[in-house]
């Protein structure tokens, strides 16, 4: 059976990072995937190194990025090994400087142009990661996601996989070198129909690593990282916060829309699917059990496992005839919200208002959506220094009263709840709140139903 490990860029900061990961996957036995994110840092380089690339700054960067993966590679014992990573590391450093040398010439950076060179973080990542397995005698092979055919749309910054495809490039590829030993693949990206190099979004390397387990019919999916999981409020603000054992995909997926920094929400849809389970551990301590996502982490009785802040957001509401009938204004008005990739965190609806919640750094493109709908829409009320508060557990499908708990709480503790959301799934209520009482607000949700 096919085991796969995500290693994130979090914990790929030194070489330390790379020999830890290396060490996960020996002590694992044969039938190891190992999916890598780029260096910590690497990808907002490549992205500043593409936009502004002037000719002293190619040489420069590429001169740089080229030295600090080379001394990842420094403390490998093996010559060969070191050979043939930093050989590999140099032809893939030689490639983007004449990417980068081509943006410059040109005067042009296109979306697809953007994605390739964005993928070179995974890339030189990949060959770090490979040459320290192989050094610890473990066979292991570095596949790049594009020519194992990790196949998607062409939609450059935001791809989606194409699954059937996917399926049979990847295990016929990936399957072989992985049940001789070892496979570290790149995440991150992977390559539409005509060749080229496309991403799944930023973070989206959990996501490759959801797809290929799902692909390969992984019996588990390891998620390392410098934490030890997913927690039950944000313990800078609870002091009480505890470490949850068991999520469903449902509430990992949730959480993770709120912004836990713990597993990309994307990861779950290809897990669920193939009932695979995650298991969330910490890389300092490997044998201490973390946060398992699986089918049965719905089955764990409470009304709710965990509350979740989301700070910077704001309110927008539409009213009265203004908006109008759903059809003449509210429709065309999300068509431009989908065209413009604006996320809308909660919405709540009456007759005659709509009131939309999303992060406040994107009013001015909400602006503009807004501007480009036609008909008359009067000026929206806006709201800021509003934080959004979700309260998520599956328990809540199960047990009456859970709002009016929810609101009976907050007001008790003196906050004013400006926004109300649920979902229909009834795994999570929303409120939105003033920002000013987040703290209050976590301390006496987290006291009312978790502690
Ligand atoms: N390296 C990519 C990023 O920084 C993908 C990832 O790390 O998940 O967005
Ligand atoms: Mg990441």
């Amino acid at each position: 059976m096919i085991q796969i490990h995500k290693f994130g860029g979090g914990i790929l900061r030194d070489a330390d990072g790379y020999l830890r990961a290396a060490q996960r996957l020996t002590q694992s036995g044969p039938g190891q995937v190992a999916v890598v994110s780029a260096l910590y840092g690497v990808t907002d380089e490549l992205d500043r190194a593409a936009r502004n690339s002037s000719a002293n700054h190619v040489d420069e960067f590429s001169r740089q990025l080229l030295q600090r993966h080379m001394s990842l590679i420094e403390p490998i014992a093996s010559a060969d090994v070191q050979k043939d990573a930093s050989a590999a590391l140099v032809q893939k450093i030689n490639r983007l400087t004449k990417i980068l040398y081509g943006i410059q010439l040109l005067e042009e950076l296109t979306p697809r142009t953007l994605d390739l060179v964005h993928s070179f973080g995974e890339r030189l990542s990949a060959i770090v990661l490979d040459a320290h397995v192989r050094n610890s005698g473990m066979l292991c092979r570095a596949w790049m996601s594009d020519q194992a055919g990790l196949l998607t749309n062409a939609a450059f910054g935001n791809a989606a996989p194409m699954m059937d495809a996917c399926r049979e490039n990847l295990r016929k590829n990936l399957l072989p070198d992985a049940v001789a030993g070892a496979v570290v693949f790149t995440g991150y990206f992977g390559q539409n129909a005509d060749g080229h190099v496309t991403t799944l979004g930023r973070g989206g390397s959990d996501y490759s690593a959801g797809l290929v387990a799902n692909c390969l019919d992984a019996e588990k999916l390891w998620v390392w990282k410098d934490v030890d999981g997913f927690m039950s409020a944000d313990p800078k603000v609870v002091p009480s916060a505890r470490l949850l054992s068991d999520l469903s995909y449902d509430e990992a997926e949730e959480l993770g829309y709120f912004g836990a920094k713990i597993l990309h929400p994307k990861t779950m849809a290809p897990l669920r699917e193939k009932r695979i389970p995650a298991e969330i551990r910490n890389i300092r301590t490997p044998e201490k059990p973390g946060t398992v996502i699986s089918v049965e982490g719905r089955q764990i009785h409470a009304v709710a496992k965990s509350v979740a802040i989301k700070k910077d957001a704001c309110l927008v509401s539409l009213n009265g005839g203004a908006l109008g009938s759903l059809s003449g204004t509210a429709y065309p008005l999300f068509e431009q919200l989908r065209q413009h990739d604006l996320p809308i965190d909660a919405m709540a609806s009456s007759q005659a208002d709509l009131t939309l919640c999303f992060e406040a750094k994107y009013l001015p493109l909400f602006q503009t959506c807004l501007a480009s709908v036609n008909g008359h829409i009067a000026p929206p009320t806006v709201e800021k220094d509003v934080a959004v508060l979700g309260l998520v557990g599956e328990g809540m499908r199960r047990h009456v009263g859970t709002s009016g708990k929810l609101f009976s709480c907050l007001a008790k503790a003196g906050v004013n709840i400006r926004m109300i959301s649920q979902g229909a799934s009834e795994i999570n209520i929303t409120v939105g709140i003033a920002r000013g009482d987040v703290d209050k607000a976590l301390k006496a949700v987290h006291a009312e139903f978790i502690e």
